[in-house]
């Protein structure tokens, strides 16, 4: 069995640094692609409510046979239930959802600047509660700048556990992970792959020949070397155990270092200091 790194959180949790991400799987295609995934040796999923398949995950995880202790579960605040009471009530369809009684990371999906008054202080407040009562075993949040973890870290009491941001080969996102790495926020790398995007360049094609692995290995290696915590998704069984099988080689440091050097600040997604939520 593929051996995962497990990277310490600061709250002294421990989370697979890799994972299964769902964004974008059907609910009727996810308890195949997640009980591929837990089969090939995933113990990580990250999915989230705006995804739509929570319920599919936690059946997928029911069926595995593991112990729900085993599997670390990830699940993200909806965009319209910023506001406290319905931040409850979402996180309670959460863990309903799932068929469990805790998830091991809940996080703020998008600060939303531009909405409820640009509050998201008090929403983190409520995750707070959730911590606190051992539902949410970490929590943490998702596409935030250094200037709204700066805030967070002025006004409430717990430090996130990770930044979920994205991050690939054309968005390397160096100055969030400076900030993070400062501050003992771990970072999860989101759409790892760039979606795809990265996979013909030449720079990766030719690491990817001389190491005897495809771009998606050499990729998400890049990752790991970098310390991130990641989750490609697929629906294509083939792909999904691909896409775990970097725990056998290493990037030269060299390699690191160019593939990095690939970076032109190419967001794929929205910007967190404008995105209000769909
Ligand atoms: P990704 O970078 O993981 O790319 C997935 C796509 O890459 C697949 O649809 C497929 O087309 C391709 N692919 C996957 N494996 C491949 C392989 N071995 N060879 C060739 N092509 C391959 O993109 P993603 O799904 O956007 O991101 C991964 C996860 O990150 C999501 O599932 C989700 O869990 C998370 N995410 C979070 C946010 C957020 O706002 N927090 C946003 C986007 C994604």
């Amino acid at each position: 069995m593929t051996s995962i790194p497990d990277i310490s959180l600061n709250n002294g949790q421990t989370i697979p640094q890799f994972g299964f991400g769902v964004f974008q799987i059907q609910p009727k295609d996810t308890v195949a692609a997640v009980s591929t995934a837990l089969k090939a040796g995933y113990r990580h999923i990250d999915t989230a409510e705006m995804y739509r398949n929570e319920a599919e995950v936690g059946e997928a995880v029911a069926k595995s046979g593991l112990d729900r202790g085993e599997v670390f579960v990830t699940s993200k605040l909806k965009n319209d239930a910023h506001e406290p009471d319905e931040a409850r009530q979402a996180f309670e369809e959460t863990l309903k959802a799932l068929g469990t009684d805790y998830v091991d990371l809940f996080l703020i999906h998008w600060p939303l600047p531009t909405r409820y008054g640009g509050d998201f202080v008090q929403t983190w407040r409520t995750l707070e509660e959730f911590y606190r009562e051992g539902r949410a075993r970490s929590i943490g949040v998702s596409n935030f700048q250094p200037h709204h973890l700066r805030r967070l870290h002025g006004e409430t009491d717990i430090i996130p556990a990770v930044n979920q941001i994205e991050v690939y080969p054309y968005f390397t996102q160096d100055e969030v992970r400076d900030f993070c790495a400062e501050h003992q926020i771990a970072i999860e790398g989101w759409s790892p792959l760039g979606q795809g995007t990265v996979l013909g360049d030449p720079v990766i094609r030719s690491i990817a020949e001389r190491a005897g692995k495809t771009p998606a290995q050499v990729v998400l290696r890049w990752h790991i070397q970098r310390g991130d915590i990641v989750f490609p998704k697929s629906v294509t069984p083939d792909r999904i155990k691909e896409n775990i099988d970097i725990f056998d080689f290493e990037l030269s440091a060299a390699d690191v270092e160019d593939i990095t050097l690939l970076n032109k600040n190419e967001r794929l997604g929205f910007d967190p200091d404008k995105f209000a939520g769909m």
